[in-house]
């Protein structure tokens, strides 16, 4: 496994190194809140085991990537936000401004969101 995934800032919270206020948490999944917010509800998904983004997702993945998107939705019905809507965002590599090499889906809502985004 490429230890720049496995030594990032989500392998490590995934893995409870880092203390997050827990959203959301199953078997395969952990959801917390983002730590600079870009809407009033922004929270993080990111699988428990390590994946670099969406692109590098190989169909052993499948059932893993469909509960993150479960998770999703379940996160969204936590927060409230799940009537008037929402936003999920999967960052992936450089262009895509992928920041954390870690797979995490963002959760955005309690506003009216602008599309494309910039
Ligand atoms: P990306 O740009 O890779 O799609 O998203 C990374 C996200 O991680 C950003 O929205 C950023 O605010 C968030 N982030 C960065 N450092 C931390 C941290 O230490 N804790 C939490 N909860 N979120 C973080």
């Amino acid at each position: 496994m490429d230890t720049e995934i496995t030594d990032s800032l989500f392998a490590r919270i995934a893995r409870g190194e880092i203390p997050v206020t827990v959203v959301y948490e199953d078997e395969h999944v952990l959801a917390f809140p983002d730590i600079s917010p870009q809407a009033p509800v922004h929270i993080l998904v990111i699988p428990k085991r390590p994946v670099r983004n969406v692109l590098t997702l190989s169909a052993a993945d499948g059932e893993m990537a469909g509960h993150l998107l479960l998770a999703c939705a379940e996160v969204a019905r936590r927060m409230g936000i799940e009537a008037d809507g929402c936003r999920v965002v999967l960052n992936a590599g450089k262009a895509g401004g992928q920041t954390v090499p870690y797979l995490h889906a963002h959760v955005l809502g309690g506003r009216d969101l602008a599309w494309p985004p910039g």
